[in-house]
């Protein structure tokens, strides 16, 4: 299997192993293309993150890229995610909120939006590192397990089961955007490293399809077999269940 695997104690160890690689990368390169994720997995990496900056740690050369954003949402509801971004990570560092990207979750012309976001990244150079999530059911972005899987970012309908684990954050399940825009896995798949986050026993069974080592639609996350660099940082429940 070439997913390198990280059993962590807890969600603090997984949260701190993730910010401190990210780190390392900006450290190392201050004009890093970083790769983000939203969702409740990756707030204690940007908690770290966000201390890692009052320490000294600059963020003012970064540039980033989200994977996702609910379709149709304005970014000014506090549900879309180019919202919890800001409020997450980028009002709570120096990166130029300029330079920080979520898909356009209004755009008039969806296909032209995730067109312009492929070609975007591949013009900042490509993403050094790309964080991700993974759903109960597998998915990574919003790639939904399915008979196929799309390569370039896309306009999806969600499944009802990301509809049904997002809807706590609405006020009632009708209000729960049913599409969304996402990179696609084949975007993924450039970034340079990736880090899948895992956390909690809710993920176990995601974590076992993505262990057993097959590639399948079925479990999106197992594309990752696919990639030279790509390493899931999990917590004892999600790995054990
Ligand atoms: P979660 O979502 O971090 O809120 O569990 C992960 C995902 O759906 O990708």
């Amino acid at each position: 299997m070439s997913i390198k695997v990280i059993v962590c104690e807890n969600y603090d160890d997984m949260s701190a192993r993730a910010a401190a690689i990210i780190g390392e990368q900006v450290k190392k390169k201050p004009d890093s293309v970083l790769g983000l994720a939203t969702g409740s997995t990756p707030i204690g990496t940007y908690e770290r993150l966000i201390a890692m900056h009052k320490e000294g740690l600059d963020f003012s050369r970064a540039t980033s890229y989200n994977l996702d954003e609910y379709y149709p949402l304005s970014p000014e509801n506090d549900q879309s995610y180019r919202y919890f971004m800001n409020k997450q990570l980028f009002e709570h560092i120096n990166i130029p909120l300029s330079r920080t990207h979520v898909p356009n979750g209004l755009a008039k012309d969806p296909d032209k939006e995730c067109a312009d976001y492929d070609r975007a990244i591949d013009e900042a150079g490509g993403i050094d590192v790309q964080l991700l999530g993974i759903g109960v059911n597998g998915h990574i972005g919003f790639n939904e397990p399915d008979e196929a899987l799309i390569a370039a970012t896309h306009l999806t309908d969600l499944t009802e089961s990301t509809v049904t684990a997002n809807a706590r954050f609405f006020a009632s399940r009708e209000d729960v955007p049913t599409k969304a825009l996402t990179m696609g896995v084949g975007s993924i798949l450039k970034a340079k490293k990736i880090l899948l986050l895992a956390s909690g026993a809710n993920k176990h069974e995601a974590i076992k399809v993505l262990l057993s080592g097959k590639v399948t639609t079925a479990c999106p996350a197992t594309v990752l077999h696919l990639h030279p660099d790509a390493v899931l940082l999990c917590d004892r429940a999600a790995y054990n269940g």
